[in-house]
């Protein structure tokens, strides 16, 4: 049997650079919590919870030691008003808000002071979107999957990073059609994390005979994998742990492809490798 791995797998940069963080301040701080899940991914939170790192999900819910505990801010970053309000209710608060992420709220940012309105092509309940939002002027930015027409002198078209590049294409050229302006300005901010991945999804499904998609079942960017795999190759199998693969009769398979989402830890990719290569 052909095991065909995809050059990009387990956590992306971002999460790998937060999940490290989080780590390392353990290592040195009795209390420390992250505001929201670092990842999609229960094993990760599980091993996370084992090193006392612990979780609370609501500025209304505050841990009761919080003023003598560090706060560590996740990969998709959070509006300032909340990040002020941690500020004044943790001991120190650690942003760990992924660079790339921070780039693009940076942008929208300083396109909103040339005078574009902003329009962000990605999901309005996503943690990023809502970070967006609430790092810029709120009056002067829309979320959206669906293009509709605009009337502005200055446009702006950005994009969630984790979106799929021809979708958004497509969304910023009706924009473009439908809308009325002066000036209109389409930035690709999507991540090359998501681009590579997607490219390779479907590069892998089409050379694999079956494909396993490893990832929590509540990762959006692993589910996007799987729905491109699946595309492409009707054998894909989203799975979350090696368990789920003990009943499959994999017997006949000469060429498998593996995938992993941005939020995978190695250790689950690892148990998959090795119970594809103990045989059957
Ligand atoms: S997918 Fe890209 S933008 Fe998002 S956290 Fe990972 S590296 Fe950062």
């Amino acid at each position: 049997m052909e095991i065909r791995l995809a050059s990009k797998i387990g956590f992306c940069y971002g999460v790998e650079r937060a999940y490290e963080k989080a780590l390392e301040l353990a290592k040195k701080n009795k209390n420390v919590y992250i505001y929201g899940d670092l990842v999609h991914n229960n094993s990760v939170k599980d091993e996370l919870v084992s090193k006392n790192i612990n979780f609370f999900y609501s500025l209304n819910d505050l841990p009761e030691n919080s003023k003598e505990a560090i706060c560590i801010i996740r990969a998709h970053g959070i509006p300032k008003k909340d990040k002020n309000f941690l500020k004044n209710n943790f001991k120190s608060v650690v942003d760990l808000t992924c660079p790339i992420v921070e780039k693009v709220f940076n942008y929208a940012y300083n396109m909103q002071k040339k005078g574009f309105f902003i329009v962000a092509y990605g999901k309005k309940d996503h943690a990023e979107m809502i970070g967006l939002k609430g790092n810029i002027d709120e009056k002067k930015i829309e979320i959206l999957k669906n293009a509709k027409s605009f009337k502005y002198n200055k446009l702006c078209i950005i994009t969630q990073t984790t979106m799929d590049y021809n979708n958004f294409k497509d969304f910023a050229s009706q924009i473009a059609k439908l809308s009325e302006y002066n000036e209109l300005v389409v930035k690709d901010t999507i991540c090359y994390e998501t681009k590579i991945r997607e490219k390779e999804a479907k590069d892998i499904a089409i050379w694999s005979e079956f494909v396993i998609i490893i990832g929590g079942k509540h990762s959006s960017n692993t589910r996007k994998l799987y729905e491109i795999s699946k595309k492409y190759n009707n054998n894909s199998i989203h799975i979350d742990s090696v368990k789920e693969l003990l009943y499959i009769d994999f017997s006949r398979i000469k060429k498998i492809g593996i995938l992993t989402g941005t939020s995978t830890p190695n250790k689950s990719i690892k148990e998959v490798i090795e119970f594809l290569r103990r045989g059957f």
